[in-house]
């Protein structure tokens, strides 16, 4: 495995970590989800990524149970706040921050979370309230560092304008896979001027770029497509055309010697900015697979033909 520097914190994450968003308390059985926890910390995977919109607190309440056991200065824990958990409950205010942080903790069985994310921007809030409260909670030591998720650039700027009154985003979260690139043009960019790495949501763009799934052909029975509980959050990814692209990647994977999953990876964390790819995983095989992926280094040539064919496909 390997680690990289989060932003400007004192946090080493290693660069293939573990997502639970659809998987963990929701899409695949517990004992499957506990596994997968498990193999991560095998794998030398010392990163967490959850929220607590994730299967409504199943996936926290899950981790916190899978996690009892363990040093709390073994693993790096991430959650979220923002997307709604009740009609009342969403967003970023001070109540809501406060209100969530406390339920996430709880769910979590912890005393605090390393990183603690806004998952969306909320144009409801001032951001001076939210960075506040944000604040606030690192003072009291419940949060070690804060980050976000999907932030506009502008949005970005705004908050970066608010330090040292208000503490200091380390972590951006945007989608980033061969498939979806923006945030490239200006995201990565401000970031790394900045002190703020991007942990990458999606790396394998859901399964899609693992090439497992062939166009005019059935999803396989074990996998997210198929899956009624997972597959409607595909974002547009589940499409032949996708498939075929990624069939003519597959000599590139081969050239270098790796799978179809390791060389979207490995593509992802060439990017000096990207601290880990937040992968998710149905089984420990996929982690063990997907982990292997942090040591490779790949002909950068091999990568530029997969952009030449990631950028003739429509984008969702
Ligand atoms: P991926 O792109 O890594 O897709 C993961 C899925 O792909 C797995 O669950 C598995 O599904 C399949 N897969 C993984 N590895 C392999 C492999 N080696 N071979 C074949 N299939 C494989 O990431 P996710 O879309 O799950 O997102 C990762 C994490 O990012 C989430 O868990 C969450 O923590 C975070 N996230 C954050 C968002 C945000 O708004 N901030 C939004 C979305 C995600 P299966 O076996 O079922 O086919």
């Amino acid at each position: 495995m390997q680690y990289r520097q989060l932003g400007s914190s004192d946090l080493h994450v290693s660069s293939i970590s573990l997502g639970t968003w659809l998987t963990t308390g929701v899409g695949i059985e517990r004992d499957k989800a506990v596994a997968c926890i498990d193999a991560a910390f095998d794998l030398g995977i010392n990163f967490i990524d959850t929220a607590n919109a994730y299967g409504l607190g199943a996936a926290e309440t899950v981790l916190g149970e899978a996690l009892k056991g363990r040093a709390r200065d073994s693993y790096i824990l991430g959650t979220k706040v923002f997307v709604p958990m009740g009609p009342d409950d969403k967003g970023l205010s001070a109540v809501q921050i406060n209100k969530q942080l406390d339920a996430s903790l709880q769910r979590l069985q912890m005393d605090y979370v390393d990183l603690y994310q806004c998952h969306r921007y909320d144009v409801d809030t001032p951001l001076e309230e939210t960075m506040a409260a944000l604040t606030e909670a690192v003072a009291s030591g419940k949060v070690r560092w804060i980050g976000f998720s999907e932030w506009s650039p502008q949005n970005i700027r705004d908050a970066m304008a608010m330090v040292p009154e208000f503490a200091k985003f380390v972590s951006s979260q945007p989608q980033y896979s061969l498939l979806w690139r923006r945030p490239e043009k200006e995201v990565i960019p401000l970031c790394a001027e900045n002190g703020i790495s991007q942990i990458v949501w999606s790396p394998l763009a859901q399964g899609v770029l693992s090439g497992k799934y062939k166009a005019g052909a059935d999803a396989p029975s074990d996998s997210r497509a198929a899956n009624d509980k997972m597959n409607r959050m595909m974002g547009g990814w589940n499409r032949d055309d996708v498939y075929a692209a990624v069939e003519l990647m597959k000599p590139l994977a081969q050239a270098a010697g790796c799978s179809m999953s390791q060389f979207a990876l490995a593509w992802v964390l060439r990017e000096p900015n990207v601290a880990s790819a937040i992968v998710g995983a149905s089984r420990p095989e996929q982690l063990a697979e997907n982990a292997a992926a942090a040591n490779l280094a790949i002909d950068p040539d091999l990568f530029v033909k997969a952009e030449a064919i990631a950028a003739n496909i429509p984008k969702p």
